[in-house]
């Protein structure tokens, strides 16, 4: 098959876009999260193509995207507390679980009694929902395991021939998936970390929110994963990442030393580290994952240099960290997830 790319802002884009969500093909698109790989969620052969065309185990569940409110109707419950955090970030990068009926294909939701339902800000992404009218299940358009992509090269590089289109809306801006958050069962609770952060939803909520365990940790063998997606390897590439924690002068002498040392040995080894940090790493191949002082700049940033590694062939990768709060949370979990949460701590 051949994978045409198409300006995502075109009216020929979308309304391409739509022809093909209608008779049960895939399309590729951007949000201001990551690039989605969408059909119609109430297809039920479509949405199985999604799980062929990216490798995912059909146990993972996918998100539903959605222009207008009303689309809910018929397909889920939706508690109050929701409506309060629609009103305050929908359109936007959060996704909330709701208690689903029978019109939901069980292909769509891993047969679990939720959906997942989010409203994505990018315009064109929200126009092109609008013009096809369905709502569309999406999860990112990388093969299993791979980095979300960003950019419409990444979705090319993971998708060639495997999709009939990709629409093209240039890099997405926040460059994390969405936060994923639980109010279905007791306290609301964020099963993954993205954009909308933890303490801006405690804001509109006016309480406590939890946070799923195995967000900075992995799952222990006995956990039931809330989510079925934080089961999987993810975001990885192929050089082994490890992640350098302690005060400043200590972490970057020891990510100097293991470069090093491992460079000695032969092996293609490089750092990760803020801009204001690149002249420390003269001999380390320093690559710039965006500002300290900026969560949201490292969060653009930070799968696009995760797929720079295996493009370059990287074998060690070792890493400097940010604090795990606000939009540090999700970046630190997709780091401690791209490094099978392998940790050095520098003393
Ligand atoms: P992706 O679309 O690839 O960003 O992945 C969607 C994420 O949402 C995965 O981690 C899923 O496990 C999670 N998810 C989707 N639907 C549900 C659901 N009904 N219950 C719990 N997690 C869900
Ligand atoms: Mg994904």
């Amino acid at each position: 098959m051949e994978t045409l790319i198409m300006n995502a802002e075109l009216p020929e884009a979308m309304e391409r876009a739509a022809r093909l969500f209608s008779s049960g093909e895939l399309v590729a698109f951007p949000t201001e999260t990551v690039y989605g790989l969408g059909a119609n969620a109430l297809d039920r052969k479509a949405v199985l193509s999604i799980f062929a065309a990216k490798g995912r185990p059909a146990d993972n569940p996918l998100i539903v995207h959605i222009w207008n409110r009303s689309q809910m109707t018929g397909l889920c419950e939706i508690p109050k507390d929701a409506e309060k955090l629609m009103d305050a970030f929908w359109p936007g990068p959060l996704t909330m679980l709701f208690p689903r009926t029978e019109k939901v294909p069980d292909e769509v939701t891993a047969g679990l009694p939720t959906v997942a339902i989010r409203m994505p800000s990018l315009p064109c992404a929200h126009k092109m929902l609008q013009v096809c009218g369905l709502p569309i299940a999406a999860p990112s358009a990388n093969r299993s395991g791979r980095p979300s992509p960003t950019t419409a090269a990444h979705v090319m590089e993971d998708m060639a021939g495997r999709i009939p289109l990709i629409l093209d809306g240039g890099p997405c801006q926040v460059g994390l998936e969405s936060t994923v958050l639980d109010l279905t069962r007791g306290d609301p609770t964020i099963l993954r970390p993205g954009g909308v952060t933890k303490e801006m939803i405690q804001e509109v909520l006016g309480r406590d929110v939890e946070v799923a365990g195995s967000v900075l940790r992995p799952l222990k063998p006995d956990e039931k994963a809330l989510s079925p997606g934080m089961r999987y390897k993810h975001y990885a590439p192929t050089g082994t990442v490890t992640l350098v924690e302690g005060e400043g002068e200590a972490v970057h002498r020891v990510m100097r030393e293991q470069c090093t040392s491992d460079r000695l040995a032969g092996r293609k080894s490089c750092v990760l580290c803020f801009t204001e940090h690149l002249d420390l790493f003269p001999d380390c191949d320093p690559h710039d994952i965006g500002s300290r002082e900026d969560d949201r700049e490292v969060a653009h940033r930070l799968f696009d240099v995760l797929r720079r590694l295996d493009q370059e062939g990287m074998e060690t990768i070792y890493s400097e960290v940010v604090p795990a709060e606000g939009v540090g949370l999700a970046v630190m979990n997709r780091l401690g997830r791209a490094a099978g949460f392998r940790t050095l701590k520098a003393e």
